[in-house]
């Protein structure tokens, strides 16, 4: 595989960052993950956006502009033949002399860039998405920048083995009662026909897929509250799905062994993922 590292193309195995990154040590730095179809680029502005915005957030200088950026995708895509799949890209404030809890001088230490592909044929055409998956429900003990999409991922990452050690998939989180968002994508519950999913804040991440599903959603006529539920509340919902990047819309088919409705991908989620796919490999780029 052909990776990007700091202004360099590289085979995976010559690539190499310093011990001192900010982000090895403290995960402090920022991603995107932007998926692939037909080798092109799904909602790459909106990554791009949202990058920026992350970036601001945490005070890190953004060391591309959205054409430069564009091009490190063209190019990996190129280089790795990538078909269908994602690109990973990954930004931290960089590898000063010492480890330090003060941020380093950003005259004198540049933030690291990496970026990679990762290939996977069955995205569109998902086996997974033709059962739907099943979810538990866990505590939701992340700090309370969510909407900042930091590399922070231990506590996602520990959720999703608790979950597939209770022979479900994906753990959905949990705070005051209510259902923040799973743990790598966005979190809907549909009960009579209308999709109800937690409002922004603080407390999720802004997906780009869920700005990009609500608008279609919208556009197809089909109601939708952005609103808090409840954990029985999603248990009592007719349908429920998630969504993500590199999952595009995903039906839920239990919650905490709850079945939902026949146990089956319900026919509102199924159509969502149908106008999702079709409508974003049209806009494309
Ligand atoms: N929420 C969390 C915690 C995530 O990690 C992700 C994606 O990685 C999402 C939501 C979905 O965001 P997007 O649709 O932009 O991939």
């Amino acid at each position: 595989r052909s990776v990007y590292v700091n202004g360099d193309y590289l085979p995976e195995g010559e690539a190499k960052i310093s011990i001192f990154d900010r982000g090895f040590l403290m995960a402090d730095g920022v991603y995107e993950v932007t998926t692939v179809i037909d080798g092109k680029l799904i909602d790459f502005d909106g990554h791009f956006t949202r990058l920026q915005r992350s970036l601001d957030e945490l005070g890190i200088e953004n060391p591309m502009d959205r054409d430069a950026w564009l091009e490190v995708h063209r190019q990996l895509v190129d280089q790795n033949a990538l078909d269908q799949g994602m690109i990973y890209l990954q930004v931290t404030r960089g590898a000063p002399g010492d480890r330090d809890f003060v941020f380093p001088d950003p005259e004198t230490t540049k933030p690291t860039v990496v970026l990679f592909t990762q290939s996977n044929p069955a995205l569109v055409d998902s086996p997974k998405a033709k059962k739907g998956i099943k979810v538990i429900t866990i505590d939701d003990i992340r700090w309370g920048r969510r909407d900042i999409k930091t590399v922070q991922l231990l506590y996602p990452s520990m959720g999703k083995m608790m979950a597939i050690k209770q022979g479900a998939d994906d753990a959905w989180m949990v705070q005051e009662g209510c259902v923040t968002e799973g743990t790598s994508n966005n979190a809907y519950i549909i009960k009579d026909g209308r999709i109800v999913t937690r409002a922004l804040s603080n407390d999720i991440l802004h997906g780009i897929t869920r700005a990009a599903v609500l608008r279609f959603a919208q556009e197809a006529q089909m109601p939708v509250e952005e609103r808090s539920f409840t954990v029985q509340e999603a248990m009592q919902a007719d349908e429920a799905f998630v969504t993500s990047a590199s999952t595009f819309v995903m039906p839920v088919v239990e919650i905490d062994g709850a079945r939902l409705g026949t146990g089956a991908p319900g026919p509102l989620a199924l159509r969502l993922r149908e106008i999702y796919i079709e409508e974003s490999r049209k806009a494309a780029i």
